[in-house]
């Protein structure tokens, strides 16, 4: 994994650096595929003569190396440092920046894991914790001017009403007051969006959604450009220990690689599936959440700041309630009622009483009769007819 050869990269397109970036053939056997370096530890030269910096892979392992690589150079970015869940990720950058008596604007649709890994542990250490609509510029302006923030935590798309937030006028507002921005960019992925590039200060991902692509991995990375709080995250990354295993760095080097391809299809997937959708009867479907409809709020500003899709997952209210909505999600037979989304094939649920229960009686609650579908790349026909006929068993 030299330098030199990434370096013959630096000027291609996502999709290309996504496939060679970090994948350097392996220079004994000529392995096309960066092998799984499936070793705790690695043999010195004499005491501390070690092979490429390599000792003991909590700290340092190649398979893990290559991935990091791979998504810096996909994000356009310095530095991507990869750990074993994305919460895992949120936790140790917010771990090795804050300290009690720091405070983080947090946006009030945000993935329910981050609001409970805040509010439960980061606000008992002694961080403060304020939610606002982070898509509200005004009320984000008025936040800052009453309160130091070291953070202002983004998510856009939102989960789950896919509410968009501007990066760049939030980095600018968050800037002028001496706070940071970070994006958790999990949703529209590097495929479509790029926060460092609009001003924001780091991106967190959860791997596990459509990074790794495939449901088969939980995993998570740090995404920056500033060498100090790399440096930060890197020695907290090694002294808590929440490292990927070598197998799971595989599996996300091999979704990274089609990640371009399989986002456009699962942004088209979604918008033809948000469209039918939309063109029910109102007694059927309330509402739809999507950012590539126009009825969407943020509509304009996601095609400003989304590049080729806005995404893959699609909200919907039922108009028949909470309970229609739990019987909807058992009655489809191509969508799989489970949690977690990003992954190649459709899944449906009801975030009230599965993904978003922890949020329940707090300004993160979510509508009842809210289900999220996320779209996966199987015919769009064939997942449309298939809501069809279950709204139909209503
Ligand atoms: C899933 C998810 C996370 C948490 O990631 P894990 O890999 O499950 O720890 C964080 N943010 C968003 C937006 C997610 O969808």
């Amino acid at each position: 994994m030299t330098a030199a050869y990434n370096a013959q990269f630096a000027e291609t397109a996502l999709a290309t650096r996504a496939i060679h970036a970090g994948q350097e053939p392996d220079p004994t056997t000529g392995a096309v595929v960066t092998p799984i370096y499936a070793t705790s530890t690695f043999k010195q030269d004499g005491v501390l003569g070690l092979r490429g910096g390599h000792d003991y892979s909590r700290s340092i392992n190649p398979t893990r190396t290559s991935f990091d690589e791979q998504l810096a150079a996909v994000e356009g970015a310095k530095y991507a440092l990869s750990f074993s869940s994305g919460l895992a990720a949120i936790d140790v950058l917010l771990r090795s920046t804050l300290k009690p008596g720091d405070n983080i604007l947090l946006g009030n649709d945000v993935y329910g894991g981050t609001y409970r890994l805040l509010a439960k542990v980061f606000v008992p250490w002694g961080v403060g914790l304020d939610v606002v609509d982070i898509t509200d510029p005004q009320a984000v302006e008025a936040a800052l001017a009453a309160k130091p923030y070291r953070y202002i935590w983004v998510e856009t798309p939102s989960n789950p009403l896919l509410n968009i937030t501007d990066i760049a006028l939030t980095a600018e507002l968050a800037h002028k007051h001496g706070a940071k921005v970070v994006v958790d960019n999990t949703f529209a992925s590097p495929a479509l969006q790029h926060p460092l590039d609009d001003g924001a200060d780091a991106v967190v991902y959860s791997t596990t959604k459509y990074i790794g692509g495939h449901s088969d991995v939980v995993g998570g990375a740090v995404v920056l450009n500033d060498p100090d709080v790399r440096d930060q995250v890197a020695f907290l990354q090694n002294a808590a220990g929440a490292v990927p295993s070598p197998f799971d760095s595989w599996l996300d080097i091999r979704g990274l690689k089609t990640l371009d391809l399989r986002v456009k299809r699962h942004s088209a997937n979604a918008l033809k599936v948000a469209q039918w959708l939309e063109s029910q009867p109102s007694d059927v479907i309330e509402r739809v959440w999507y950012p590539g409809l126009e009825s969407h709020p943020g509509h304009e500003i996601a095609a400003r700041q989304m590049h080729g899709g806005f995404g893959g997952i699609v909200s919907v209210q039922l108009a028949a309630g909470a309970e229609a909505a739990k019987r909807l999600v058992d009655h489809t037979t191509i969508f799989t009622l489970a949690e977690s989304l990003g992954g190649v094939e459709s899944l449906i649920e009801v975030p009230a009483a599965m993904t978003h229960a922890s949020v329940s009686g707090t300004t993160l609650q979510v509508p009842d009769n809210l289900i999220r579908i996320s779209v996966g790349i199987e015919d769009a026909d064939d997942l449309i007819a298939d809501l069809d006929q279950a709204l139909a068993q209503l």
